[in-house]
């Protein structure tokens, strides 16, 4: 007879009493977690959180409440949880988990640690230390309505970091700067432009044309005397692009002709960049306010956030909002700074505006302010139902570990929709270590493709071994009979080598360095392959790995965020809106720029390659009496016909905005 406590066997509840485990984080899947672990008889427990609570926080992380704004999270949850458990110990901190207190020692004291962070650096960390300390590791994420819970064992299962992850968006300076070919290069374009216009300057994020661009020369010499006076002339444009726009005032027609004036005619003089590619267009404020038509822009019926303005619009958009910008510049006083943000309605006018007015001189359709917002702002919206169901599932998997049934223990993808089954959780096996992961392997290894003469100590440290491998604090040793020590966690030691070359070391094609983070109890080695020809904007290569490449701009930010958050091709979570989604269409009545508004769904289907049928409302005064036009658009997908009303008929297509 199986004695019970609650609904757990007797044994598995005197071990849930006693055993000691680790939360890491206290945000939305932690607060969740912290009170499913009180409810179900954790008794000891410690939590770690390095962030304080934001408003923004509230309407999930139910452990917090308005007084407990700029406290801190990790101190209000425990507080908050031990309301529902005044037995249960609790000991918060108030810290990051990368901090070197939290040695492999501190992760001995636990049976079980639990994930629930938001980002991959302290993923990767906490996995190390996992590792390090043979500590069974509970991961899990979420993404909107997509989240997944997975068990990492040593020598078991796979680790956090045996499957490569691609590298978070980045685009090459050439694309953003010179050729721009998707929205979301004018976007990020624009978002560079308020730093440097109205906040904290940063060197990465130039925005004038790059002359050293190396597919704008026709030699290569040439390419190298480019960059020589770009770097001259380039210092001294980046500290005079702030100061230039303060010296006209702020001066939005000035601001206007030469970022998209006098700017793109330099970049038209590059013409090697236009051989194969359509020329930019410069646009002149002068000439647009004289040609500009009032009808064209005034404001029509339908929501303001979802309108794509016409040029002559968004010319009046930058206007008020650099208007708006500056004087909030002004009032701060002498040296501020203002920080971009989305919910910032002059700094997201701006970059809609900005980034718009790029599109349509690159040839793009211009976007929604809508639009603009998500693709700016990376927005995925956290859900609480999403973050409760996968804190349920952490304590599931928990209680299988500390009930010794490892091997039953799996990785559970949650799906935005169910699956051919039926089921919106999906549990699969967990596979084993990977033989090549760098991490988790005996003797970890890595092929590093770079530049010898061109790669500092420095970006070997940041870049390289902290950026992409994940370490905290890594020592170099030059595998060179000598034991040459190329960097050193300890401060002052090897500070004067930041700035040298590899090839300063001896360091060439062939060198082996043996890289050591005491903290993570981890060393690896790294092969050194020397080479000339990495693409553009490209430091480095991990040989084995795919170059780290943006996704294409199109792709479903959910897909995109779902691979992040490490879920494998076989299980990954249904994403695809094909025949299945309820999408918000607007339809755009083309002649006199008119909107029919669409109501629910009342059927989706497929038929052909993509189709949803819609329902339409009738907007009889919008339309008038008239008949619709045919259609005047060249869309080339499957379309539905669909009968509106007494006999009027409207194609619908897929995609967010169309004319009848
Ligand atoms: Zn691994």
């Amino acid at each position: 007879m199986v004695q019970l406590v609650g609904s757990l066997r007797k044994e598995l509840a005197d071990s849930l009493s006693t055993c000691k485990v680790l939360v890491v984080g206290a945000g939305g899947i932690g607060c969740e977690l912290l009170k499913n672990l009180v409810l179900t008889g954790f008794k000891n427990i410690e939590v770690i959180d390095l962030d304080t609570i934001d408003v923004s926080n509230l309407n999930r992380q139910f452990l917090f409440q308005k007084k407990h704004v700029g406290k801190s999270k990790a101190q209000v949850a425990k507080e908050s949880a031990l309301q529902f458990c005044p037995t249960a110990n609790i000991t918060a901190y108030h810290d990051s988990i990368m901090n070197p207190d939290y040695n492999v020692e501190f992760f001995r004291k636990f049976v079980l640690v639990m994930n629930a962070l938001d980002n991959r650096a302290a993923r990767n960390h906490v996995n190390r230390m996992c590792l390090a300390a043979d500590i069974p590791l509970i991961e899990s994420g979420t993404a909107g309505y997509l989240g997944q819970v997975t068990v990492i064992k040593k020598g078991m299962t796979e680790c956090y970091e045996c499957q490569p992850k691609p590298t978070q968006k980045t685009f090459p300076g050439c694309t953003i700067r010179n050729t721009p070919s998707e929205p979301i290069h004018c976007i990020v374009w624009a978002k560079y432009l308020f730093n440097q216009l109205f906040g904290e300057e940063d060197a990465d994020q130039e925005v004038s044309p790059d002359t050293a661009d190396p597919e704008a020369a026709w030699k290569p010499e040439e390419t190298a005397a480019r960059a020589t006076a770009s770097e001259k002339d380039g210092d001294i444009k980046r500290v005079s692009t702030k100061d230039w726009a303060r010296s006209t005032g702020y001066d939005p027609v000035k601001l206007f002709n030469k970022l998209f004036k006098d700017d793109i005619m330099y970049l038209l003089t590059m013409d090697k960049l236009w051989k194969k590619r359509k020329a930019p267009t410069p646009l002149d404020w002068h000439q647009l306010e004289n040609s500009a038509c009032p009808q064209e822009d005034s404001p029509v019926s339908g929501l303001k956030d979802q309108q794509v303005l016409g040029v002559w619009g968004h010319c009046q958009l930058f206007q008020q909002s650099v208007e708006t910008l500056s004087s909030q510049l002004q009032e701060k006083g002498e040296g501020a700074e203002l920080v971009w943000d989305k919910d910032d309605p002059p700094a997201m006018d701006f970059v809609t505006a900005a980034s718009n007015l790029r599109m349509h001189i690159f040839s793009m359709n211009m976007k929604s302010r809508f639009d603009v917002k998500s693709m700016a702002g990376n927005i995925i919206p956290a859900i609480a139902t999403t973050n409760a169901v996968i804190a349920g599932l952490i304590v599931l998997e928990g209680l299988k570990i500390l009930s010794g049934e490892l091997e039953s223990c799996r990785t559970i993808f949650l799906n935005k929709c169910p699956n051919l089954r039926k089921k919106l959780l999906v549990p699969c096996i967990l596979d084993p270590p990977s033989a090549n992961c760098y991490v988790c392997t005996s003797k970890p290894e890595v092929t590093v493709k770079l530049n010898v003469h061109k790669t500092m100590v420095l970006s070997l440290q940041d870049r390289i071994l902290k950026e992409r491998f994940g370490m905290v604090a890594p020592d170099v040793q030059i595998e060179d009979g000598k034991g040459t020590i190329l960097i050193s966690s300890e401060e002052g030691e090897t500070e004067a080598n930041n700035s040298k070359f590899l090839s300063d070391f001896g360091i060439r094609n062939g060198s082996r360095l043996q890289v050591d983070d005491f903290l993570q109890d981890y060393t690896l080695l790294v092969n050194v392959l020397h080479t000339e020809e990495l693409e553009r904007d490209v430091e480095f290569e991990v040989v084995g790995e795919a170059p780290d490449k943006a996704p294409p701009p199109q792709t479903n930010q959910e897909e995109v965020n779902s691979i992040t958050n490490g879920n494998k091709d076989s299980a990954q979570p249904s994403t695809s809106s094909k025949g299945q989604s309820k999408v918000n269409f607007t339809v755009t009545y083309c002649p006199g720029k008119k909107f029919l508004e669409i109501i629910q769904p009342y059927n989706s289907g497929t038929e052909g390659e993509f189709v949803t049928i819609f329902q339409l409302k009738k907007c009889k005064n919008e339309l008038g009496d008239s008949r619709f036009h045919t259609h005047t658009h060249t869309h080339t997908h499957t379309h539905t016909h669909v009968d509106w009303g007494d006999s009027v008929q409207a194609f619908i297509f897929p995609s967010h905005q169309f004319c009848l």
